[in-house]
């Protein structure tokens, strides 16, 4: 799950991380209201679920309240690839002299939570890793004993940090690392960390994403989703509990298992046909979320054709083909149903199939053929 800046800052804070103040606002009008309460020069910044907001335009400073109203009334609206700016932060503009990146990720390869830093901070940092790679370092924390000390110079040596910096810079990747922690992220981020004309470091952007698989633990942040993350039809799966994932063939597949969803694409995909999705409906899926799955998966204008992949276990064949039946009257639309079934209540299954006029195989091959077939 992404979070929005604002959001990431404000749990980043409590680990003493150098962040300007600032506040979120929907209005232009609360907008110039944060940049007079914070004095000053402002920077005012779009809050979208994308980076690369400075490039878009998204980012612009501004020296009064009133000129913090008209950024604000400029950036409020736009849309930044396909996200629309709902909301600006609003906060102290920093003076930068050098811009750092600094980043937090889990290294599934070395299987441990890595800092990634390097001088070539700021809006490029993309390219610098495809072109540049070697100017980022990496270290990668020890499991029990987190990030050590050493570590950290190591780090702030190669970015060549002035003396002064290496404990604030420590502080900072501690800090850091201890949120990333704390909160299951999958990734947290400062880029640019600056070092402002004052020499002091601050952090002006952050992001964090969490992982999903642990938010059980976080109820606090369950709250902070944005919808605009998720199309309509992947939220709708989140809530029935299917695992789905959106493409763009016009084969609708319905499996379960994901191993088996995968399977199905490539049979789909050797048979001539393109898949409109990835879909695990799960063990034990019941009736209710076939007919979630179905919706789900019509919703989608360019499904021609569904597959139904079932591989009896838990999930017996009988709730299946009951869901797929129970599904039928309240079907957005016509559209070819082809439905490979076996295994536990098998035959019991394809009986309730066949009494509503559905003819359900039993080889994989076969029903990837004849879907390719019906979508033409
Ligand atoms: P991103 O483009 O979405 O990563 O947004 P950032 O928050 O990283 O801002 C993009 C760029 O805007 C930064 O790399 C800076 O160069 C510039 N910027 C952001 N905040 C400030 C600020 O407080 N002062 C100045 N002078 N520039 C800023
Ligand atoms: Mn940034």
């Amino acid at each position: 799950m992404k979070i929005h800046e604002y959001q990431a800052k404000e749990l980043l804070r409590p680990y003493g991380l150098p962040i300007p103040p600032g506040e979120v606002a929907s209005t232009p009008d609360e907008a110039a209201a944060i940049a007079a309460r914070l004095e000053g020069q402002v920077v005012v910044k779009a809050q979208v679920l994308v980076g690369g907001r400075g490039k878009a335009g998204g980012v612009k400073l501004a020296d009064t309240p009133a000129e913090a109203r008209e950024k604000a009334a400029a950036i409020l609206g736009m849309d930044i690839k396909g996200n629309r700016v709902e909301q600006v932060l609003v906060t102290q503009a920093a003076d930068i002299a050098r811009e750092i990146y600094l980043g937090l990720v889990l290294d599934r390869t070395t299987r441990r939570v890595t800092l990634m830093a390097s001088s070539e901070g700021g809006v490029d940092i993309e390219e610098v890793a495809a072109t540049a790679p070697e100017k980022i370092i990496k270290v990668g924390a020890n499991p029990l004993l987190g990030l050590q000390d050493f570590q950290m110079r190591q780090a702030a040596f190669a970015l060549d940090l002035p003396g002064g910096l290496l404990r604030p810079f420590g502080a900072i990747a501690r800090g850091l690392y201890q949120a990333f922690m704390d909160y299951d992220c999958s990734l947290a981020e400062i880029n640019p960390l600056i070092v402002n004309t004052d020499g002091a470091l601050q952090a002006i952007d952050a992001k964090i994403n969490l992982d999903d698989n642990a938010l059980y633990r976080h109820a606090d942040l369950v709250e902070l989703r944005d919808p605009q993350e998720e199309t309509a039809a992947e939220r709708e799966a989140r809530e029935h509990g299917l695992s789905y994932v959106q493409l763009d063939g016009t084969i609708g597949c319905c499996v379960n298992g994901a191993g088996l969803a995968m399977a199905t694409m490539d049979l789909v995909q050797a048979a001539g046909g393109q898949p409109a999705n990835f879909l695990d409906i799960g063990g034990g899926a019941q009736s209710d979320r076939v007919i979630a799955a179905l919706r789900i998966i019509l919703a989608d204008e360019r499904v021609r054709a569904v597959l139904f992949n079932i591989f009896g276990g838990i999930t017996r064949c009988d709730e299946v083909a009951r869901g797929i039946v129970a599904a039928l009257p309240s079907l957005p639309r016509p559209v070819p149903l082809t439905v490979r079934l076996v295994g536990v209540n098998e035959a019991e299954g394809h009986q309730i199939l066949r009494a509503e006029g559905i003819t359900a195989v039993t080889s994989m091959a076969e029903a990837a053929r004849a879907v390719v077939e019906a979508a033409r």
